[in-house]
């Protein structure tokens, strides 16, 4: 047994070894590749529950190295926040976004709103508001065009000054979103104080929810406050039948997951927007 422990404590420390390697080996490489331009967006529509229309989406990331294997945004994004890249990535997914719209609108295939992930890290240099104001002017954009999407640890950790950039976003219209809702370390009475205007229930509650009656006691009672408050209620990672009947009837607003779509790239979004410009 004694022995065990050993072999055990060893295959520990070699692993967290490994683990800082591989991590300081991928900074190395994100910082080759944004000068390499190998990032995509890709777009995961956000539909009503009720008719499955399309009413916004969501940008996320996409890593495609020149040589190699794609890296999910789960593994490289703390890597870039660690090493401060979060900031240029940041600021390229920023401007992406807004030429991205601005495409569309030029396309005729405009209305619909996409929204940005702001990473903890990202919004502590206050430069990523100005960043947001520029992009969406240089492209001619309203706040009704994106919307970001933030955690409920990235909120609890805003500091005064974060927060009056928050409110001005939220007073001058921009959908402002607590992502992975329930996983964090947020007090209820901060759905209050927050400028918010929408609750992205996070994915491993709704997996469970149609067999767990607790996850389902969980997402009915955020349905329930989050309306009392006005907010808009999103049902994250619905990637069936049962789980879309489900948040259909305990009165999610929007759903967003594999059961409608997965991201897609800019161009097959085009594609399926214009058949719903059509339809
Ligand atoms: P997130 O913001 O919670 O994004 C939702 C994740 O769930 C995405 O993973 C999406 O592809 C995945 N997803 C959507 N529907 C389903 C479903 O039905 N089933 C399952 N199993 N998964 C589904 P992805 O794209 O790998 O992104 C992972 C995380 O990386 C994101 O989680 C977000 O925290 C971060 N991320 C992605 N793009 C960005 C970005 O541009 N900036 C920042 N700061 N973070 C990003
Ligand atoms: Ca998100
Ligand atoms: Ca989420
Ligand atoms: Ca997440």
């Amino acid at each position: 047994a004694k022995q065990n422990g050993r072999n055990g404590y060893c295959f520990f420390s070699q692993q967290l070894h490994d683990d800082l390697l591989r991590r300081h080996r991928l900074a190395e490489r994100l910082r080759g590749a944004l000068r390499n331009d190998e990032f995509v967006l890709h777009y995961q529509p956000q539909v009503a529950a009720h008719n499955a229309r399309i009413e916004s989406f969501e940008a996320l990331l996409r890593w495609y190295p020149s040589q190699g294997d794609p890296i999910s945004p789960a593994e490289f994004i703390p890597v870039a926040e660690q090493s401060n890249l979060i900031h240029r990535l940041g600021d390229w997914v920023i401007h992406e976004v807004c030429r991205q719209q601005a495409e569309w609108r030029d396309r005729g295939l405009g209305g619909r709103r996409i929204d940005i992930n702001l990473s903890g890290k990202q919004i502590t240099q206050l430069g990523v508001f100005r960043h947001i104001e520029e992009c969406m002017m240089e492209h001619d954009l309203t706040t009704r065009d994106i919307g970001i999407e933030l955690t409920e640890n990235v909120l609890i950790q805003a500091d005064s000054k974060v927060l009056e950039h928050l409110r001005r976003l939220y007073h001058e219209g921009m959908k402002i979103a607590i992502d992975d809702f329930g996983t964090g370390y947020s007090s209820l009475s901060y759905l209050k104080t927050f400028p918010i205007t929408s609750i992205k229930i996070d994915s491993t509650f709704v997996r469970d929810a149609p067999t767990d009656p607790s996850d389902r006691a969980i997402m009915e009672a955020t349905v329930f406050i989050g309306h009392r408050l006005g907010l808009e209620v999103v049902a994250e990672g619905v990637e069936n039948r049962a789980q879309l009947e489900l948040v259909r009837e305990i009165g999610c607003d929007l759903v967003q997951g594999y059961h409608f779509f997965k991201p897609m790239a800019a161009d097959e979004v085009a594609g399926l927007l214009r058949s719903h410009v059509d339809a």
